[in-house]
């Protein structure tokens, strides 16, 4: 009840500010050329690269350059990119080259064609036609569609339901929008006519109601690839509890400032292709709202290894122990989020292994596969902590030699494995850069170097994702 009145009482500041500030905005935007463009032209366009794109044929497609393109994504080595990588394409003045009259747009989770077309000024007819889509059901988030850029491309407004008793400078006022930019992005002469459940585009904001009470809800990166982190956050009108579900699996949800976050680690051997996801929001009452759609998985680009280990050391019995012991640690969940951001590498050494390599030892089969990354390092060289995280592990094991385990919060785990030396103890808070160990040769191991993983709901993905400008983590982008 007091939270309910607090609210109250926010909004009642809420307006009243919004009232006091009214005269500067309208004032602001009072020049014709302003609302006479009320769709700001695109500066850069996201890209996910498909088999047979090279940067060179991004670039000239974008009207950009190659160095461009590098230098937005902080590309290491432009001649390197994947299918499935996400890029940040700068659009270029297309000197001599004809302007694309489409720009491609990444569906969203739980996004349908009419969603897309009001966003774009356009009609689910004109994009089913654009795209030879014979069914809306093919849509899926992480799917690229073309979109038309004849009025310069995304625009970025919400998509939001009226509720009762809205008008059209309520709507404004709460989302602190020009009441005529509101009412020439909706493209109607006046929104006097709201009826609750309208849709309204918000101009300047990105979230878009899903369903209420859940007024977003956004999955990162889509589409995902595997042995990737998935992030899917979730935002609502009320207080709710979040669950879901996803590879048959439960999603565990941490609250924070309103944004339920849900961490996914994506095992390298899930099946590529279409997966459902459902998230389900409950509030007070009791009474529940589900949402669902599908994600699109794809296939990492995984090479093969075949080592040469003593016998001994494969012996079933030592693995299956070593193995026990980690897996207790698996379930750990703890609050709160510890890292922010980016992540920093442990080491400065380069990889020699990469994740998700598939693995095969002396005669075997390719069974298994490389649940971390190998860096390159003399023994002694320093092992720096990537995020802030409490030491949850320091062992010394037959495979994996010294052990060191940090718990970051939410889910998210590391290990170090092979060192000489551990520098922390059992329980002690690290932060982000502190020296936590140094390289060694310890364990299964042929030659000096840092074994670094990462498991995401006890799942070991990619620690390298979490390096990239497109780390999964909303923060900073
Ligand atoms: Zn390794």
């Amino acid at each position: 009840m007091r939270r309910r009145r607090a609210f109250t009482l926010a909004c009642a500041l809420a307006l009243v500010l919004a009232l006091l500030a009214l005269p500067t905005p309208l004032l602001a935007s009072s020049t014709p050329s302003r609302f006479s463009q009320p769709v700001e032209p695109v500066q850069e366009v996201f890209y996910v690269v498909e088999s047979g794109d090279t940067l060179f044929s991004i670039a000239r497609r974008y009207g950009t350059t190659v160095s461009a393109i590098a230098d937005a994504n902080r590309l290491e080595d432009p001649a390197r990119i994947y299918v499935g990588q996400r890029l940040m394409v700068p659009l270029g003045d297309f000197q001599g080259i004809e302007p694309p009259h489409t720009l491609p747009y990444q569906v969203q989770f739980a996004e349908g064609l009419a969603d897309i077309a009001l966003r774009h000024g356009t009609t689910w007819r004109a994009l089913s036609q654009l795209n030879d889509m014979v069914s809306p059901d093919v849509l899926y988030a992480g799917k690229t569609i073309q979109v038309p850029a004849t009025e310069g491309g995304r625009v970025e407004a919400a998509l939001h339901f009226t509720q009762p008793h809205d008008t059209l400078l309520g709507v404004a006022l709460r989302h602190d929008v020009p009441p005529m930019r509101l009412s020439m992005a909706n493209r109607s002469g006046s929104l006097a006519l709201m009826y609750p459940g309208q849709r309204v585009l918000i101009p300047g904001e990105t979230e878009r109601i899903v369903q209420p009470p859940l007024l977003s809800a956004r999955v990162d990166p889509a589409p995902a690839l595997q042995g990737e982190t998935l992030v899917i956050s979730v935002r609502a009108t009320h207080l709710v509890t979040v669950t879901g579900e996803l590879f048959e699996s439960p999603i565990r949800f941490f609250e924070e400032d309103g944004v339920h976050y849900g961490l996914v680690g994506i095992h390298a051997f899930t099946d590529p292709g279409l997966h459902e996801l459902h998230i389900t929001a409950t509030q007070n009452g009791g009474s529940s709202t589900n949402i669902g759609g599908r994600l699109l998985v794809q296939e990492g680009q995984f090479g093969y290894e075949r080592i040469q280990a003593p016998p001994g050391l494969l012996d079933p019995a030592v693995s299956a122990a070593e193995n026990d012991l980690l897996d207790r640690l698996r379930p750990t969940f703890t609050e709160p989020r510890k890292w922010s951001g980016t992540l920093q590498r442990p080491g400065d050494g380069t990889i020699s292994s990469h994740f998700g390599t598939r693995r095969a030892y002396n005669d075997g089969p390719y069974a298994g596969y490389h649940g971390g990354v190998d860096l390159r390092g003399s023994t002694g060289t320093p092992v720096y902590a990537p995020a802030a995280g409490t030491v949850v592990l320091t062992e010394d094991l037959i495979i994996r030699g010294g052990a060191l385990m940090l718990d970051h919060g939410w889910g998210m785990l590391t290990g170090y494995w092979h060192l000489s030396e551990i520098e922390v103890e059992l329980g002690q808070h690290v932060q982000q850069g502190d020296l936590i160990a140094r390289i060694g040769n310890t364990g299964l191991s042929t030659g000096a170097h840092l074994h670094w993983e990462m498991w995401i709901g006890g799942v070991n993905v990619n620690p390298m994702q979490w390096l990239e400008p497109f780390h999964p983590w909303p923060e900073g982008w």
